[in-house]
């Protein structure tokens, strides 16, 4: 089990999280949304197995946070996951939009000095602004558009550029969602929870619950659920390989 996109030290308890991760063997990437939290959450996860930590700058704190720009931007030598980065242009962050954009600009432009980061990407009502962002910085990495919420030509132009993608239960629970995922390329996908944020009955989403996606994308792509497993264990072997031959300074 694979889930590209959770924040784990925002959950009440982190520590159960990570014995029960270790337990059922799920890859984890443990986004952060400061790069405040870059050095706790790495001390937090220590040598879990299968889960690495991803150095962020959340476009929802950005308001407050964009003098965090210089940390991140000073980290990022020692971080091959960058994120969450990106843009929120939705109605409630569209005053910091422009401060947005010039912190992402930063983030990208880091990105690209060393070369290789794999970055999981917000994009809420701003799929546009976050391609055009990734396009002006040639060289800033993998994008992994998390969540992504926007049109079927706006996903087609984030194929081209060579964006990856991850789903979670919530994005494939709806029709919306679920047809943007059955026209994304199946050997450039991985799931997600973005736990604790989202939730179910039952509280906030664990990252194990990403089992319901592979659920949902064995209906979506009509095979077994070990079949989706076995591709997204795949595509992420691929993910990791293809960024560490283009990185060139991760310690
Ligand atoms: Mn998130």
């Amino acid at each position: 089990m694979i889930d590209f996109h959770c924040h784990i030290d925002l959950y009440p308890d982190p520590g159960s999280v990570l014995i029960r991760l270790a337990r059922e063997k799920v890859y984890v990437l443990a986004v952060t949304t400061t790069p405040m939290a870059w050095n706790g959450t790495r001390q937090l996860v220590g040598d879990t197995p299968r889960v690495r930590v991803a150095l962020g700058l959340h476009p929802q704190v950005v308001a407050e946070r964009h003098a965090e720009i210089d940390l991140l931007c000073s980290l990022v030598p020692e971080a091959h996951y960058v994120g969450e980065i990106g843009l929120d242009g939705s109605e409630a962050y569209t005053e910091s939009f422009g401060v947005q954009q010039r912190v992402l600009a930063k983030a990208l432009t880091a990105c690209a000095v060393h070369g290789g980061r794999i970055m999981s990407l917000h994009s809420r009502r701003a799929a546009r602004e976050v391609l055009d962002a990734i396009e002006e910085h040639p060289g800033c990495g993998t994008p992994v558009l998390h969540w992504f919420s926007g049109s079927l030509k706006e996903l087609k132009r984030a194929i081209e550029i060579g964006c990856w993608f991850s789903v979670g239960p919530a994005m494939l629970k709806s029709e919306r969602g679920s047809r943007l995922a059955a026209a994304m390329p199946r050997e450039r996908l991985l799931t997600e929870t973005d736990g604790p944020f989202t939730k179910s009955r039952a509280g906030p989403l664990m990252p194990w619950n990403v089992k319901e996606a592979e659920r949902e994308l064995a209906r979506l792509w009509g095979c077994s659920e070990n079949a989706v497993n076995r591709t997204l264990n795949a595509n992420l072997g691929r993910l990791v390989a293809l960024s560490e031959a283009a990185s060139k300074s991760v310690h």
